[in-house]
């Protein structure tokens, strides 16, 4: 086995982009990815907003996008409203593609890693295998620091029988029962006769009851119009919604470099980590020198930056998920998508201004006054947490 410069350790979404970020940027780096399982970053559908991405970022991750429409629609019990904001999705399966083009001769699969040190890395056989660098990429992994809820979902993806005619996505249908929390159906029409249908509840802890989801889905469907005929795909996640935390605690605990979901680089309010995951690659793919100790500095800084300017997200879930009855989340939505477009694609990038965060909190609260002071000021559990 040569020498490498870099070995990622999980060939998921946020090593694979550093992986082609860094061959693009500089080629001369030798870069070993390993996963465990059989394919890399297998069955998702990753999607993200236009304003997400500077142009830049849109032009290099363009081989991975297979759907793009140029506006969605969100529902709610008493507003319904269409928006021109682009929306794009990255498939696991071009995903895989692109990966295995590129790096096949450097693209271990089916390979556990049992141990992670800054220079090594020790495989479920004992193996030992060297680098300059690693980057543990290898996914969520709960830690008590930080203080979550839940977005849990099940998404199939479906051939109908007849079009559905749907021809912009329905990223929120809150209109349907709310069940144990906010509840939505999320629908991605992939062509005239294929839809992806996930039903999502935000919830207080991760677990979702599977098939209540998936005979949701089909009750959807069944209201909708649309003729399911056969079910090609179905995916899975609990993404987590920070609420408050520690990050000085995180961060010591994490004394080696990390990237994507393990860094906690993602959207406190929908879990979502591709756009967060694109700007490490980029910002990685700047450095000049690449050992542990400088990759695990620039990627604290970079995410302690994230953490700081996720302030405000968090203080907003707080309100979703402890103000006022769970059933009633969905008020605080409603009202967010009264705002104007400008303010929602900053809000889903993660770039609100100043002005957008006083107009979020201007008005009439959707959860009771009490409970929605009580949510911001409460850093739960712990007052150091924010
Ligand atoms: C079904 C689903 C849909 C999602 N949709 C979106 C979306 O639309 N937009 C969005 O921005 N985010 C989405 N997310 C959230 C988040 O962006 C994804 O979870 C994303 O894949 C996280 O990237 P990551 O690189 O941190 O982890 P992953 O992509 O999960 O990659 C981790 C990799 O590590 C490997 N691994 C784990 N342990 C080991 C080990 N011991 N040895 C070797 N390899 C190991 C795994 O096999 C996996 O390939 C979704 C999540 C899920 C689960």
């Amino acid at each position: 086995m040569p020498r490498y410069d870099l070995i990622l350790v999980g060939a998921g979404l946020a090593n694979g982009l550093i992986a082609l970020r860094l061959r693009q940027q500089r080629p001369s780096l030798r870069i070993l990815l390993i996963d465990a399982e059989r394919e890399p970053g297998a069955n998702h559908t990753w999607s993200f907003h236009a304003e997400d991405l500077t142009e830049t970022q849109h032009r290099w991750i363009a081989p991975l996008v297979v759907h793009h429409w140029p506006g969605y629609e969100v529902r709610f019990p008493q507003r319904s409203r269409s928006l021109n904001s682009g929306y794009f999705c990255v498939t696991s399966e071009r995903f895989v593609q692109v990966i295995r083009d590129r790096f096949a001769p450097d693209l271990l699969l089916n390979t556990r890693v049992a141990g992670i040190a800054s220079r090594t890395v020790t495989l479920d056989d004992g193996r030992v295998l060297e680098s300059d660098a690693v980057i543990d990429g290898r996914g969520y992994q709960p830690d008590a620091a930080l203080c979550m809820g839940f977005q849990s979902f099940v998404g199939q993806e479906w051939q109908l029988s007849e079009p559905h005619g749907l021809t912009a996505p329905i990223i929120m249908d809150a209109t349907v029962d709310q069940q144990a929390g906010y509840r939505f159906v999320y629908s991605l029409p992939f062509s005239a006769d294929t839809l992806l249908i996930e039903d999502t509840h935000y919830i207080d802890n991760a677990t979702l009851e599977g098939d209540r989801a998936r005979q949701n889905i089909r009750a959807y469907a069944a209201q909708q119009g649309w003729r399911l005929d056969r079910l090609l795909r179905e995916e899975q996640g609990a993404l987590p919604i920070t609420l408050t935390g520690d990050v000085a605690a995180f961060w010591q605990k994490h004394d080696l470099p990390c990237s994507g979901l393990r860094a906690g680089l993602f959207h406190p309010t929908t879990g979502y980590s591709l756009p967060l995951a694109v700007a490490l690659a980029d910002r990685l793919a700047q450095m000049q020198t690449f050992t542990s100790e400088t990759l695990h500095a620039t990627i604290q800084q970079f995410a302690s930056q994230a953490w700081q300017q996720q302030r405000f997200f968090r203080m907003l879930n707080r309100m979703l998920f402890l103000a006022g009855p769970a059933d009633q989340r969905w008020q605080v939505m409603q009202r967010f998508y009264g705002l104007p477009e400008g303010l929602i694609a900053r809000f889903y990038a993660g770039k609100l201004t100043l002005p957008d965060r006083l107009r979020i909190l201007s008005g009439k609260p959707p959860v009771p006054v009490l409970a929605a002071l009580q949510a911001i000021m409460t850093p739960h559990r712990q007052q150091a947490m924010q």
